[in-house]
């Protein structure tokens, strides 16, 4: 058993850790005084992502994606989730669903989004449906020459950028005919309904949308009609495990930035990190933090080299959803004790930290439906996903 990164995997973490550095943690102040960029720092970042080699770093080669597998990916998201404010969207990771698009939606969709000169978002949730998407309301209907879509979609991350939608809705209103739909956001019957403010900040907007007799062509089908759970349980994998990724990085940086304001800041005669409370505290930080990347690696590297098949990976992204997310939130929450009044200013980077962390045991899936997932698999397949570890098919350096 190895471990050990390779010496390419560790240069390419390096270099997204330059990324986040030198062109993302620079716009985080004017990202939380504006509640987003500016259109010229946006446009800035944008080039230095393609400059950099970092846009769609989940797609293959051949579509214009940078071909990293999942492990290599949560290397550099790792990275990224150092940064506040959601600046780790700018670089754009198309939806995974989008993989499996026909070669004209490839022209028309995927590879101009790789490209950065058009962009996806996703929208699932409604009003009604959250946790249980079989309770969709939006509907798609084959009048004879084409799907009319009809149907309100809420909290659409980067909604306000994206210039299509990839829609879940459910054909002739039945949850088995679950079918995601390529809409472009300039088609007749497209509208914001509104674009709510949230918790955090974050570089985007989440605006709500509604589909009013919106026309498809049989082309705007992504996949088979049927395939809708399926699809967006791919993408529901993939951000799990970036998630992740990001919670570990936003985790690592309140470690760190911890340790240094404990170690400068002087009360009672001595540097904080003397007091024991606080050096306990750090240490809880250090030890969890290491628990959850641990995880994250092993997971991530059997979904990109381990051979784990896709039901494994399903069951194990959730777990690694779910401790990371929890585990991040509980650093973060000592990182803004530790560095007292400070900490809760939000130009401290712990505070924007705390404030953005919370949404990550709700999207994606909360922490109970997490949980569910978890169980449901002990149940059916007992606990060995969890306990078990992989094993090589041959002797490890015979
Ligand atoms: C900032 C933000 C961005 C988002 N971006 C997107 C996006 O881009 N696209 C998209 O489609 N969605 C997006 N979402 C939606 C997100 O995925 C949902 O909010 C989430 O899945 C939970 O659904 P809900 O809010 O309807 O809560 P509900 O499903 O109503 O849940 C409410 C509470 O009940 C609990 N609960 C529900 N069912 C059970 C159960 N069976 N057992 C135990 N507890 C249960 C939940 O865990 C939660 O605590 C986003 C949400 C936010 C806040």
């Amino acid at each position: 058993m190895d471990i050990r990164l390779t010496a390419e995997d560790a240069a390419l973490k390096a270099r997204a850790r330059a990324f986040c550095d030198e062109v993302l943690i620079p716009l985080e102040d004017e990202c939380e005084e504006l509640g987003g960029l500016s259109p010229e720092s946006l446009e800035r970042a944008k080039r230095a992502v393609l400059e950099h080699g970092f846009n769609a770093i989940n797609h293959a080669v051949e579509d214009g994606g940078q071909g990293y597998d999942v492990f290599q990916q949560v290397l550099i998201e790792e990275e990224w989730g150092r940064a506040t404010g959601a600046l780790w969207d700018i670089p754009w990771r198309p939806s995974i669903p989008l993989a499996v698009a026909t070669e004209a939606q490839k022209d028309e969709y995927l590879r101009p989004a790789c490209r950065g000169e058009r962009r996806d978002c996703y929208a699932i949730t409604e009003a009604g449906a959250g946790s249980d998407p079989t309770m969709v309301e939006t509907t798609a209907v084959w009048d004879g020459d084409a799907w009319v879509l009809n149907g309100t979609k809420w909290h659409v991350t980067s909604g306000d950028v994206a210039d299509f939608i990839l829609v879940h809705a459910h054909v002739d209103g039945d949850p088995a005919k679950a079918t995601i739909f390529l809409v472009d956001k300039d088609l007749p019957g497209v509208r914001v309904v509104r674009t709510p403010k949230y918790m955090h900040t974050f570089v985007f907007e989440h605006p709500i949308f509604a589909f009013e007799d919106v026309r498809l062509g049989p082309d705007k089908v992504l996949g088979e009609v049927g395939q809708g759970y399926e699809l967006t349980k791919d993408w529901f994998v993939e951000e799990r495990i970036m998630i992740g990724a990001r919670t570990v990085g936003a985790a690592t940086r309140a470690l760190e930035l911890s340790l240094d304001f404990a170690k400068g800041r002087v009360q009672f005669g001595k540097p904080i990190v003397e007091h024991q409370a606080i050096e306990f505290m750090l240490a809880d930080m250090a030890a969890e933090l290491m628990a959850a990347k641990s995880m994250l690696y092993r997971v991530a590297w059997q979904a990109a080299r381990g051979g784990a098949g896709r039901k494994e990976i399903h069951a194990l992204a959730s777990a690694v959803k779910l401790v990371c997310s929890e585990t991040a939130g509980r650093i973060i929450d000592r990182a803004v004790q530790i560095h007292g009044g400070r900490g809760y200013m939000r130009e401290q980077p712990v505070e924007r930290l705390y404030r953005e962390i919370r949404v990550d045991r709700i999207w994606e899936g909360t922490s109970e439906i997490q949980r569910m997932v978890i169980g449901n698999e002990l149940r059916k397949r007992g606990a060995a996903v969890y306990t078990g570890w992989p094993v090589a098919a041959e002797r490890v350096g015979s």
